[in-house]
C-alpha cells in the first residue's frame, strides 16, 4: 500500500491554508477531495477528445464514446453487477433514486404502502413523498434503538400485503451505522418486495456486491468516491429496469421517434435522455482506479482506526455527546459538545482550520427522533492522518470551555 502521505501528495487541496493554518479536511461525506489524476483525465477529454458520445461517426465522438462506456464497465466490475447494462449514468445519487421513484414508483396504485427508515436522508425521503401528490401511499418508517442501529425485529410487523418497495440507506450518513442490508433485502424478497439500498455513503467505504446483496436497485454518487461531480450511478435488477417507463424523454433515449409513435432505446439508454456528463464519467473511471489501487479493504481499514482513535479521544472532552455508537459503523462522528449549538462549534473549528459539517445533514425526521436540531460531524477519508484527529482534538479541547460557558 502506498504511504498516507503518498496518497495526499496526489490532492494538492490538502496543501491548503484556512485562516493561515494548515488545512483539516474533516466533511469527506458531504463530499470527498479530488486526486490528481482525476482531474487530469477530465482535463485530457477536454482537451483531446470532446465531441458528444453515441452520435458520431468521426473518431473523437467515437473515442468518447468508448471511454464513457469504458466506465460504464469498470463502474459494473466495482459493485459486481451482472452486466454493464443494468449501470445507469445518473446526476448522483439523488437523481438516481428520484428515477426509480418516478418510474418504478408509477407501477404503485392507491392503498399501497412503501416502507423507509427514520435514518434515511432526505433524498431517500421527499421523491417517495412526491409520489403521494397523484397516489393515496402511505409511508412506514423503521425506527432506530439508543445505538444508532434499525429496529430490524420491528420490520416483519411494518410488511404487509400492501408494501410494494423498501428503500433503505447502506450507511447512515449522520450516525455512521452500517446497516444489515443483506438480511433487510432477504426479508423483503420472502414477501416478494424489492429493495432499493442508497449507497452513498456505503461505495466509497465498503466493498459492494450487488448479486451478493441480491440488491433490485442500489445507487450512489461519483463525487464522495474522490471522483468528479455531476455524476451518480443506479444500478438495477435487469427484469426490473425493462418494466419500468423512461423516466426522462429526449435525445440518445430513443429507437425510433415520430410523433404517431415513440419508441425506446434498449438498456441502459431507454433511462439517459440528452447529453451526459461524458466528461465527468470518462473522469470516474480514474477515482475508481484510484480506490482501486489502494484498495477498498486497506481504505476500510485506514479510516476505521482513525474512527476509533477518534472517538476514543473525543469520549475524553467534558461535555461531549457523540451520536451513533453502532459497533458495526463507518468512520463518521456526530456530535454535540454539551448544550453549545452545532453551528457555534463548527464555526470555531473552521477559525482553526478544521473543516466539519454542522446542522441536520439533510436528516431532519433523524434529527427529530433524536430528539436535536442539528449535529456536528466529522468524517474521514483514506488521506486523513492521526496528527489531523490529534489537531480536531486539541481544537475541541480548546473550544469546549468557551462553548460550555
Ligand atoms: N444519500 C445519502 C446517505 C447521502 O449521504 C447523500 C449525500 N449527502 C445523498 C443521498 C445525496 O447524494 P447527492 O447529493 O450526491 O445526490
Amino acid at each position: 500500500m502506498n504511504s498516507i502521505q503518498q496518497i495526499r501528495d496526489q490532492f494538492p487541496i490538502l496543501q491548503r491554508r484556512v485562516y493561515d493554518r494548515q488545512l483539516v479536511y474533516l466533511d469527506n461525506t458531504a463530499t470527498s477531495q479530488t486526486p490528481r489524476s482525476v482531474v487530469d483525465a477530465i482535463e485530457s477529454v477536454y482537451f483531446n477528445t470532446k465531441a458528444n458520445v453515441h452520435r458520431g461517426v468521426h473518431t473523437l465522438s467515437q473515442e468518447a464514446t468508448d471511454l464513457q462506456e469504458s466506465t460504464r464497465r469498470h463502474v459494473a466490475r466495482y459493485i459486481n453487477a451482472p452486466s454493464a447494462e443494468q449501470i445507469i449514468f445518473t446526476r448522483g445519487t439523488t437523481e438516481a433514486i428520484n428515477l426509480v421513484a418516478s418510474s418504478y414508483g408509477s407501477m404503485f396504485e392507491n392503498g399501497d404502502e412503501i416502507i423507509l427508515t427514520v435514518m434515511e436522508h432526505h433524498a431517500n425521503i421527499v421523491p417517495w413523498q412526491l409520489l403521494q401528490r397523484t397516489k393515496r401511499l402511505s409511508i412506514k418508517v423503521l425506527p432506530i434503538n439508543e445505538r444508532g442501529e434499525l429496529r430490524l425485529d420491528l420490520l416483519p410487523s411494518l410488511i404487509t400485503e400492501r408494501t410494494r418497495f423498501i428503500a433503505v440507506t447502506h450507511v447512515s450518513n449522520v450516525l455512521g451505522t452500517i446497516n444489515p442490508i443483506k438480511e433487510i433485502i432477504a426479508l423483503a424478497h420472502r414477501h416478494q418486495i424489492p429493495v432499493l439500498v442508497d449507497g452513498a455513503q456505503a461505495s466509497p467505504h465498503l466493498t459492494i456486491d450487488v448479486q451478493d446483496l441480491d440488491a433490485d436497485f442500489y445507487v450512489f454518487s461519483a463525487h464522495k468516491m474522490y471522483g468528479p461531480t455531476g455524476v451518480g450511478v443506479l444500478y438495477g435488477r435487469r427484469s426490473l429496469l425493462q418494466m419500468m417507463p423512461p423516466y426522462q424523454g429526449g435525445g440518445e433515449m430513443i429507437e425510433h421517434v415520430s410523433f404517431e409513435r415513440t419508441t425506446f432505446a434498449a438498456l441502459p439508454f431507454k433511462f439517459e435522455a440528452g447529453t451526459p456528463d461524458f466528461v465527468g464519467i470518462a473522469a470516474f473511471d480514474k477515482a475508481l482506479d484510484f480506490i482501486e489501487n489502494i484498495g477498498i479493504e486497506q481504505i476500510a481499514a485506514h479510516e476505521q482506526q482513525l474512527l476509533q482513535y477518534a472517538t476514543e479521544r473525543m469520549m475524553e472532552i467534558p461535555g461531549m455527546r457523540i451520536f451513533g455508537i453502532a459497533p458495526h459503523k463507518s468512520a463518521v462522528i456526530s456530535f454535540l459538545i454539551g448544550n453549545a449549538h452545532h453551528y457555534d462549534t463548527g464555526m470555531l473549528l473552521d477559525k482553526l482550520g478544521i473543516a466539519v459539517r454542522t446542522g441536520h445533514h439533510c436528516a431532519q425526521p433523524l434529527m427529530t427522533a433524536l430528539g436535536i436540531e442539528g449535529t456536528v460531524r466529522a468524517s474521514f477519508a483514506i488521506y486523513n492522518t492521526t496528527q489531523e484527529v490529534d489537531q480536531f482534538i486539541t481544537a475541541l479541547n480548546r473550544i469546549a470551555p468557551m462553548l460550555n460557558n
